[in-house]
């Protein structure tokens, strides 16, 4: 349902959980977020943006690089481990999504004949699992994991993805589901629709069906999920806040 994401110089926590907040218009069930900083710490619940911010009271928020997601469930009931981000199952990918993938079961059922176990009732967990058994089967880097994955994915998405062997990078992509990137100097912010970005910059990139972008606090690159490069078409927005 929401997305926010941010890659920069500051602390992305506060930034992140403002950004659900303005989000919160749109309606969901659970909220989470997912920080990197030398280690990953996930938090996510079911219930509001505010549950959320309870639940990380006290504990390791810190990390200029993160993502978070509040959650309309179309697979799997509300619940704590329904909510995103979600991991794959060896802990190398981290995702957030808006939409719904519709040959999951198709999907599913090819993962686990490859041993993969599921922990959700998701489908979005199935994402991040399929881009990690390509990841390690045909050792490729992270970015051209999720392109590969994302060609055999039928249905809609808003994608914010991270691997854990690249901390500083953040991988976005969308089909049918609205993703804008916000650039600013040395960062760059992350969400489904620009409410959320508008109070940081007025540059924007609206992403385009099956476009690809990698992201780290130093540069953007945008592609097509056959390689082919894109020049980012930077808009300046004007939205009151
Ligand atoms: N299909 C996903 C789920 O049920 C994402 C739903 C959403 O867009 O929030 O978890």
């Amino acid at each position: 349902c929401g997305i926010v994401a941010y890659v920069g110089e500051r602390t992305a926590y506060p930034i992140i959980i403002k950004g659900l907040q303005r989000l919160e218009y749109r309606g969901y069930d659970s909220a989470g977020i997912a920080l990197v900083n030398g280690k990953i710490n996930v938090y996510k619940c079911k219930g509001k943006v505010m549950d959320l911010e309870k639940l990380s009271q006290d504990k390791d928020i810190s990390g200029s690089m993160g993502m978070g997601h509040t959650r309309w469930a179309t697979h799997g009931e509300p619940s704590d481990t329904n909510a995103h981000p979600h991991k794959s199952m060896k802990g190398k990918f981290y995702v957030v999504h808006n939409g719904i993938i519709e040959n999951y079961a198709h999907l599913r059922k090819e993962l686990q004949n490859r041993g993969y176990k599921f922990t959700s009732e998701t489908d979005t967990e199935i994402l991040a699992n399929l881009i990690e058994n390509i990841y390690f089967e045909q050792k490729v880097s992270a970015e051209l994991a999720v392109r590969l994955a994302l060609t055999k994915v039928v249905g809609a998405y808003g994608l914010v993805i991270f691997c854990e062997d690249e901390p500083g990078t953040l991988i976005a992509a969308r089909k049918g589901s609205p993703l804008v990137i916000g650039v600013g100097e040395k960062e760059y912010f992350l969400a489904s629709d620009a409410t959320p970005i508008v109070e940081y910059t007025d540059q924007v990139i609206y992403l385009n069906d099956e476009e690809v972008a990698v992201i780290t606090r130093e540069k953007l690159e945008l592609k097509n999920l056959y390689n082919d490069s894109k020049t980012p078409d930077i808009k300046t927005i004007e939205l009151s806040i």
